[in-house]
């Protein structure tokens, strides 16, 4: 599997990032996409070369099928594709679903359900023996928002890592028997620029004490579970759905 290639949406930051830099130092070449901070792609892509790595970044919002289809061109010039990490995803700010748009609902579903499932296909399409691959894994990022339903907070964003669960425990049986492994992570509360992002940046950390852990997680204990994920040490690994949460 090492001296592959993985596509890693949202690569720039946060847990896209620390598993862009997991994977690279496990052999795996990289091939991530950015929706807009060009200079933190810039940035992820030095810190992989520096310790001898290989790793493009390609603008790809994850909306746009265009997007996807150039992030997949990009990556078959520059290897095999093996694995799939389906990473990007947004949040909203803090409302009740009485107070939500419908431009906001549709543009947490496209970037978070449509863009993955879309990924996905591109990459079935190359990594199936089916249609001649050599097998891989795909890792979606779902979020334990999908057990606990996020009410007062984001029930849209809750409601598509619902979605992310059901096409990982699908998608892992359509193509079992293809040499493709599927398996979803549902990170807890994890320290990164995400909850700035819904105009809560101290979020993780005012919730903190609510987890059995009392601590929020990094984006390297994420980053840690997927590039497990991604190995033969995962072998028999399919379907699954793994909560690092620290017991959240
Ligand atoms: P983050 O720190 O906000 O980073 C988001 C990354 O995704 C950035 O690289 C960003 O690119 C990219 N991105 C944003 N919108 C995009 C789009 N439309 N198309 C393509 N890329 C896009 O997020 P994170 O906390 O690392 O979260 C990563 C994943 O883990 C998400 O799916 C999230 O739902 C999930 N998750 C996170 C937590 C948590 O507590 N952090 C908990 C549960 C689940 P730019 O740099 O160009 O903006």
């Amino acid at each position: 599997m090492t001296d592959r290639v993985v596509i890693i949406t949202g690569g720039s930051r946060g847990i896209g990032r620390a598993t862009a830099i997991a994977a690279a130092s496990r052999g795996f070449k990289i091939c991530f996409g950015y929706a807009a901070n060009e200079a933190a792609a810039r940035e992820v892509v030095s810190t992989i070369e520096a310790k001898n790595g290989k790793a493009i970044a390609v603008k790809c919002d994850v909306a746009s099928e265009k997007d996807i289809l150039g992030l997949f061109r990009a990556a078959d010039e520059f290897g095999t594709l093996g694995a799939l990490v389906n990473n990007a995803g947004i949040i909203g700010v803090t409302s009740r679903v009485d107070e939500m748009s419908a431009e906001r609902i549709q543009r947490m579903m496209a970037i978070n359900i449509t863009g993955s499932i879309l990924c996905a296909r591109e990459a079935v399409k190359r990594m199936s023996t089916r249609h001649g691959g050599k097998g891989g894994v795909i890792v979606n990022l779902s979020s334990v928002a999908a057990k606990l339903g996020a009410p007062n907070t984001y029930v849209d964003y809750a409601a598509s890592k619902g979605a992310i669960d059901s096409f990982t425990i699908g998608l892992g049986h359509e193509v079992a028997g293809e040499g493709i492994r599927v398996a979803a992570i549902r990170p807890g509360l994890i320290d990164t620029e995400i909850h700035g992002s819904g105009g809560d940046p101290d979020r993780a950390h005012r919730l903190a004490p609510m987890v059995p852990m009392k601590r929020v997680g990094s984006a390297d204990e994420i980053a840690n579970a997927i590039v497990w994920l991604m190995s033969d040490d995962a072998s028999y690994v399919t379907s699954a759905i793994l909560d690092v949460s620290g017991g959240r």
